[in-house]
């Protein structure tokens, strides 16, 4: 069960880790606009003490301290792509972050132009920055944060917890957008960030543990957008950069995946049953198949 739904007495999703590497979902909705049953787009992998933070949509730091994950221990940032809706808190986090305390130093990792938005962000909070470092004697910020920016297919970095691999996506007009593979000591867990069906995301999710992709139901799309007048606009950039429901499950068959996690589910603008989207997926993918949730821990 989601945390979200478990009730005040249930510990935070933090504190039920049961593995040598945790994933929560801190977020699971699709698109820039805020939802009421799901946050923006956002996950963790928790290795030991170490956070890595895969995607920052709004409220990103909210929902970490609700999963009880220590925004002191974030250790990296990986951004899939451009996006408002998984990039909207990217320099939140990290201001936020610092005045929880961190003082140890983060990199961070995303397509361009990452290091141009550390830079303005940074500049953006001078005042309260400035302000904390003088009044507070919290360590200058602008120090502590290390932006990698993303070009290329390929390997991204790796320390003793984790090595992380990337792959282009098609997901126009966002150039470049990655998929992001994480090999931790236990086990492998790739997301497909947002992406059309895609043979890159299946050789870099060949044979992996885990599987979260993307997914959306175009039904109710056509429904939503009966009245809108940008509704053949809307539909063909939905279709052109995102995965209908029923590929997914032949996505994850193909690769191979033991689990496949359902996530950033588009359209939400009404809570869907969890039934549509296992009735939709299930028919191609014989594994293990979970309908993502806010702060889920697998
Ligand atoms: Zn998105
Ligand atoms: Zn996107």
């Amino acid at each position: 069960m989601a945390a979200g739904q478990a009730g005040a007495s249930a510990p935070p999703a933090g504190n039920r880790r049961t593995r040598e590497s945790n994933l929560i979902l801190l977020g699971t909705a699709g698109g820039p606009t805020p939802k009421r049953d799901r946050s923006a787009p956002a996950s963790a992998i928790v290795v030991g003490h170490d956070i890595y933070v895969i995607d920052c949509g709004d409220g990103v730091a909210r929902q970490m301290v609700l999963a009880g994950l220590d925004l002191k221990r974030i250790r990296d940032v990986f951004i899939t792509h451009q996006h408002s809706d998984h990039n909207a808190d990217y320099g939140n986090l990290l201001l936020l972050a610092w005045e929880t305390g961190l003082n140890t130093p983060v990199n961070t990792y995303g397509p361009p132009p990452l290091a141009q938005m550390t830079e303005l962000f940074l500049e953006m909070q001078a005042y309260d920055i400035h302000v904390r470092e003088q009044d507070e004697g919290r360590p200058p910020l602008g120090k502590l944060f290390a932006p990698h920016e993303v070009t290329r297919a390929g390997p991204v970095m790796h320390d003793a917890n984790i090595k992380v691999t990337a792959a282009l996506v098609h997901h126009p007009l966002v150039e470049p957008a990655f998929a992001y593979r994480f090999d931790c000591p236990d086990r492998s867990i790739v997301f497909s960030g947002d992406t059309s069906p895609s043979e890159n995301l299946i050789e870099l999710a060949r044979g992996a543990d885990v599987l979260v992709h993307e997914v959306m139901d175009l039904e109710l799309i056509g429904r939503a957008l009966e009245f809108d007048p940008h509704a053949r606009t809307l539909r063909r950039h939905l279709l052109d950069s995102h995965t209908p429901m029923s590929e997914v499950g032949r996505i994850a068959t193909e690769a191979g995946v033991k689990t496949l996690v359902l996530n950033h589910f588009v359209p939400g603008i009404v809570p869907i049953p969890d039934k549509v989207w296992i009735d939709a997926v299930k028919p191609h993918f014989k594994g293990r198949l979970v309908v993502g949730h806010d702060l889920m821990v697998l």
